[in-house]
């Protein structure tokens, strides 16, 4: 059962960069305005993640690690928030089995942090003889989440990373994408023992301004904005456009923002950071659609860099996706693309008379 449970959890975590996303998205979950992350050896020695936010429950601890075990379902009419695929209560209950996973947490109501491990799913005794159960230490309001030796059990797993540094670089792109996304939290990681981080941002800007501190000036000064959708407001419907209601019809309410590069801005490689409903995500239907709409102003071989946040009803995403297949599907598609592409259009045309 543990090698199934094992293989099970390789399926959810790929690499350490796809526990941190886990890690992350539960940090901003419970209201973090500050996340310090540490990493050892590319995250498959130690992965650290503290955060200001919440804190988990004492009385929430002991099955903190069993599959299925979430505190996020009594708010499910949040949709602005709540997608379909995330809130499982998969992410920890997968570290345990393939990793040593350590929990220290405070909630503000109690009066000293809480310290837990776990193993295979369950609660285990911190040292052989001693009883399963949470210890009481010192602690800050918050949650760090510890996780160590990254697939130990999982040779398979462990032989598909590359080298630590590359997993490092895959782990600050990630935080760099969720920073974007989230101007208003402070964001940092480091190397463990490194006296400097390697990212760090303030924990109160705009979007232009966190692209501009993580990708760097030479992109904010070229970008272009947009916000846009369709809302599915009956009263507005005298007052909408044609083009609009036949997104109408489709029973269909979305919204986006976007922050693009316009035509003055060239780079190698394509920047494409995709949220959908605040998840980090991939669409290579919309990747290949938005370059498609740049190959019209730019010179071959130069790409943009795009920002574009969806805001879809949970309902509407596919709940088939597997919270880790990144590359995400939704209903309607292909109009929602072809609009989103239609607008950074228009808008880099404009921006070019
Ligand atoms: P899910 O996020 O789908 O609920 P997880 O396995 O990621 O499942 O987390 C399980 C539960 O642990 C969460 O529902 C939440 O109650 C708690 N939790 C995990 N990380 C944090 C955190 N950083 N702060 C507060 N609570 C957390
Ligand atoms: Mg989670």
């Amino acid at each position: 059962e543990s090698l199934i449970n094992r293989i099970a959890a390789g399926e959810i975590i790929h690499r350490p960069a796809s526990a941190l996303k886990e890690l992350l998205e539960n940090c901003l979950d419970a209201g973090a305005t500050s996340i310090r992350v540490t990493v050892k050896d590319g995250g498959m020695k130690l992965l650290q993640i503290q955060d200001n936010g919440c804190g988990i429950r004492r009385a929430d601890l002991p099955i903190l690690a069993e599959r299925f075990t979430t505190s996020k379902l009594s708010t499910f009419s949040d949709l602005s928030r709540i997608t379909t695929y995330g809130f499982r209560g998969e992410a920890l209950a997968s570290m345990s089995h393939v990793a040593h996973l350590s929990v220290v947490t405070k909630t503000k109501t109690e009066t000293c942090a809480w310290k837990a491990h776990y193993l295979d799913g369950v609660l285990v005794e911190p040292k052989p003889g001693q009883t399963a159960e949470p210890k009481p230490c010192a602690g800050n309001d918050g949650t760090t989440i510890i996780i160590e030796d990254l697939f130990y059990n999982t040779p398979t797993r462990l032989s598909a990373l590359r080298s630590a540094s590359e997993e490092y670089s895959r782990i600050l792109d990630v935080i760099t994408k969720y920073a974007v996304h989230n101007p208003k939290v402070s964001f940092s990681c480091k190397k463990a023992g490194s006296p400097s981080p390697d990212l760090s941002t303030p924990s109160s800007s705009e979007i232009p301004q966190a692209i501009r501190l993580l990708y760097g000036h030479s992109i904010a000064k070229d970008l272009l904005n947009a916000t846009f959708g369709s809302k599915k407001k009956p009263e507005e419907d005298e007052d909408m456009e044609e083009e609009e209601s036949e997104v109408q019809s489709s029973r269909e309410s979305w919204t986006a923002e976007a922050h693009f590069t316009n035509a003055n801005y060239q780079s190698k490689k394509m920047i494409f950071l995709l949220f959908i409903n605040h998840r980090l995500v991939e669409s290579s239907r919309m990747k290949r659609a938005l370059e498609a709409v740049y190959s019209g102003v730019l010179p071959k071989g130069a790409s943009p860099f795009i920002y574009l946040s969806l805001q879809i009803n949970p309902r509407d995403v596919d709940v088939n996706v597997h919270p880790t297949k990144k590359e995400v599907h939704f209903l309607n598609e292909d109009g929602i693309t072809d609009q989103i592409a239609d607008t950074l259009q228009r808008s880099l045309a404009s921006q070019s008379h």
